[in-house]
């Protein structure tokens, strides 16, 4: 098959043109491939909570605060989705072209791909990302350019449109994971917040083989859910005596906490159940602000971590993971690419269970 055969091809993007802002779907010309560039025929996109934010254009952080996205450099028209699955349709370099009519999941927090981040397997950190949804066009699109083959990756044997999934939930649960492995033999691994995150990633240690997981929720139902994922005792974060039990059930060894919640209060009740040297690594964005003793800190040898999104690495670790050991089931609706705009809606009115995902058929 030759390549550059798409030159100058339309297709469509459904994109906001302001923050809030209604969608449009907006025709494109498909541009020449530059070196080393992959064109995608978009597949299955699915739809994360963090695309209701970037629509709204900012993170709250707790009370009034905001974290505008403006200032953070995202300027729309922005193309939301960073969940993708597709099929190579061309490419910009003649070696890359055994890959074309293969699908893959592409990997989306991509970085300048030159600073030493970049070049160390840490783009996700980068200064100047360049991710897929948010600073450059996503997947809520017909197709898609991704600027290399290396962020593509292979998920042969793995459901594709659930595959999807992986590059961002999937993603963010495992990297704050690999953060505090490996769990000593005995000591706990506390899990606050147990809705999607953090069912996966008590469903992700557990097939790991770590056993002691509290997990701790304000909610009965996810609380029961999570006992069912592989939780070995469940704890009401709003039991004033929360602390208590988690030391006196955990005989004082709780190693790691992973909050997926993250405000003033789960950030405390997590630092207060840590054994000395133990490492809390903050991945929910609600925001607050952290007041502890600092010598506490000290002479407790504690490690807070921020969290967010993960490597190409571990993206692709993960990968070969879902390949061996199903912990990803997650129930998922889908709909219709152009149904972008309405799925966005509905995630924000709270009116979806599970995940939707966008299908281009
Ligand atoms: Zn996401
Ligand atoms: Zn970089």
């Amino acid at each position: 098959m030759s390549i550059s055969k798409n030159n100058h091809a339309l297709y469509t993007r459904h994109e906001f043109k302001e923050f809030g802002g209604e969608f449009s779907a907006t025709t494109y010309q498909i541009p020449k491939l530059k070196k080393g560039e992959v064109l995608i025929k978009v597949n299955f996109c699915g739809v994360c909570h963090s695309d209701v934010h970037i629509h709204e254009g900012y993170y709250g952080l707790g009370g009034e605060k905001k974290l505008s996205l403006l200032e953070r450099g995202i300027k729309p028209p922005v193309t939301l989705g960073h969940e993708v699955v597709g099929t190579v349709v061309d490419v910009g370099n003649e070696e890359d072209s055994n890959l074309i009519d293969k699908q893959f999941l592409v990997y989306p927090w991509i970085g300048c791909g030159k600073c030493v981040d970049c070049l160390n397997d840490k783009e996700n950190l980068c200064v100047t990302p360049a991710s897929i949804g948010i600073f450059k066009p996503g997947g809520y699109a017909e197709n898609l350019i991704i600027p290399s083959s290396r962020y593509l990756i292979d998920i042969e044997g793995l459901d594709a449109a659930h595959a999807s999934m992986l590059a961002c939930s999937g993603l963010t649960t495992y990297s704050a994971i690999n953060k505090i492995m490996p769990v000593s033999n005995g000591d706990s691994v506390v899990v606050i917040g147990c809705g999607g995150l953090g069912q996966l990633a008590i469903r992700i240690l557990s097939s790991m083989g770590v056993e002691n997981i509290k997990a701790v929720d304000i909610s009965e139902d996810k609380r029961e859910l999570a006992a069912l994922s592989g939780a070995s005792e469940t704890f009401d974060s709003a039991d004033s005596e929360a602390v208590e039990k988690i030391l006196f059930a955990s005989d004082n060894r709780c190693a790691a906490v992973l909050d997926f919640v993250g405000n003033d209060q789960t950030v405390s009740l997590g630092l207060n159940v840590l054994k000395k040297g133990g490492e809390l690594v903050i991945v929910g964005l609600h925001g607050g602000e952290l007041k502890y003793p600092i010598p506490v800190i000290i002479t407790k040898a504690i490690s807070i971590t921020g969290s967010y999104t993960g490597s190409l690495g571990e993206l692709n670790e993960l990968v070969t993971f879902a390949k061996k050991v199903d912990f990803f089931n997650i129930p998922v609706e889908m709909r219709n690419l152009d149904e972008a705009e309405r799925s966005i809606f509905d995630l924000a009115q709270g009116n979806v269970k599970g995940r939707i995902i966008l299908e281009n058929n």
